[in-house]
């Protein structure tokens, strides 16, 4: 027999037994398919299904070759995951909301209903972008796609691209210009320090690239880029603005139409609170001009925003299949976003602003320093707190985790051994966390070998 007859045989089976219960059958199908009986009887079927096993349907399915790989033994234990508090940069804990969210029946990636979800969700993202652009939709994959798809889109071979590199971000997006081939040129600060757009304006007046990026939260370092005047020095200069905002966005005001800012994108597992999937992503006019211009189609077709931009409603044409979207993922970064429009984009600024000058204060309390001393440059989102002389950060961090299940991290790029990043994003940015954070960091510094502090 061989597979076709096998799949006309199983057909049968199925029609002669089970149709009603598998498909629905008929009106009242979808009530009975819902009920937990059904459920039973669709296990009975598929069973039936597999047990009649022929002579012919065994020698389809079996065969005297030996498996090499067997059923790991560790995939029969249930699945155990420890509840952490998550204060490092991310990911930040999801609210219940969130999680239950995921919980609801999965759709067809193309069905009217998760369409409809879809839509909701690029209103949600609108908000939180401050933009009214046609093209707002969602990478599937983390802030790293939307930094990807930002550069496949906007750069082809030879483009310029200036880069204002304060941190590791940076660093990441000028690797992957330089994959796409185009011709990269640094704008380069120290870590922890800011651009003014005097030294934009010079590095645009001196490269005059195609394309600018900036970020606005630099989690390496914890450094905050102000963006208001950027997008218009942009235009001046014919430049494409382009902004991470992944570390940033809904702790710290941002405003793309406002701003003249041609493309942002973010991550759903810092403010939003989701967990991390997928990268929402915005381009307005002006890059989606410069994306219909290209001479070569982009080189990712997982990336290319013409497809994306389809797939998620965004050009008045009908959808089509680009890639089968994370269903359950969209339906948590909706949750994520009704939350964030239930407590206005105003108080949750002001929220993480209020959480990250009491853990600051309550630093300072602790004799310990900030790693970037002027306050009006940093995230309230990433803190990044100096490691006094004579104290190992890895107890710390160990000592948070292994007595609270807390999480807090040390540096990262160029701030790696020198400082501990304490996040404070979203659904864990409380008053209550930051005291909790304050208790056991004085308790570890306390318990923390050669620490001689004025603790
Ligand atoms: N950009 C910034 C500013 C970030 O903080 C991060 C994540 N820490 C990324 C990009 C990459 O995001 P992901 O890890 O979700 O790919």
């Amino acid at each position: 027999m061989n597979i076709f007859q096998l799949a006309l045989m199983l057909g049968n089976v199925v029609r002669r037994g089970c149709l009603g219960l598998v498909t629905g059958g008929g009106p009242s199908g979808a009530a009975t398919t819902r009920s937990p009986g059904n459920f039973a009887a669709r296990r009975r079927c598929f069973r039936t299904a597999t047990s009649v096993s022929g002579p012919s349907l065994s020698s389809a399915v079996q065969s005297d070759h030996t498996m090499n790989v067997s059923p790991p033994e560790c995939l029969k234990k249930p699945l155990t995951v420890p509840s952490k508090l998550l204060m490092g940069p991310g990911p930040s804990n999801s609210p219940l909301r969130v999680h239950y969210a995921m919980m609801k029946p999965l759709l067809g990636h193309l069905h009217p209903e998760f369409c409809q979800i879809m839509d909701e969700v690029k209103e949600g993202l609108r908000y939180i972008f401050q933009t009214k652009a046609k093209v707002v939709c969602c990478v599937s994959g983390t802030g790293h796609a939307g930094m990807e798809t930002t550069m496949c889109n906007l750069l082809e071979p030879g483009d310029g691209i200036l880069i204002a590199q304060n941190g590791i971000w940076g660093e990441r997006a000028a690797d992957m210009a330089r994959r796409h081939d185009a011709s990269v040129s640094l704008l380069e600060k120290p870590a922890g320090e800011v651009f003014t757009l005097e030294e934009l304006e010079a590095g645009l007046k001196k490269h005059t690239p195609a394309v600018l990026f900036v970020v606005q939260g630099e989690s390496s370092t914890g450094a905050l880029q102000p963006l208001q005047g950027v997008g218009a020095l942009c235009r001046k200069y014919n430049a494409i603005l382009a902004v991470d905002a992944v570390a940033s966005l809904g702790g710290v005001p941002f405003y793309m139409d406002d701003w003249q800012i041609d493309v942002v994108y973010t991550g759903t597992q810092k403010v939003i609170s989701a967990p991390p999937s997928l990268a929402p992503i915005a381009f307005g006019d002006r890059a989606m001009a410069k994306v219909h211009a290209r001479t070569i189609p982009v080189r990712s077709f997982y990336a290319d925003m013409t497809w994306l931009a389809n797939y998620w409603g965004c050009d008045d044409q009908p959808r089509k299949y680009h890639h089968t979207g994370p269903v359950s993922s969209v339906y948590a970064l909706r949750e994520g976003l009704a939350i964030v429009c239930e407590e206005g984009l105003e108080s949750l600024w002001k929220r993480h602003m209020a959480c990250a000058q009491k853990l600051w204060d309550g630093l300072a309390a602790l004799g310990l320093e900030m790693f970037i001393s002027d306050a009006s440059k940093r995230t309230p989102t990433v803190n990044t707190i100096r490691v006094p002389d004579g104290v190992d950060w890895t107890k710390v961090v160990k000592y948070f985790m292994s007595k609270y299940l807390v999480e807090i991290s040390g540096g990262l790029g160029p701030s790696a051994g020198k400082v501990w990043r304490v996040g404070l994003m979203g659904y864990n940015c409380t008053p209550e966390n930051v005291d909790l954070v304050l208790r056991i960091m004085k308790e570890a510094l306390g318990n923390v070998k050669g620490h001689s502090s004025q603790l």
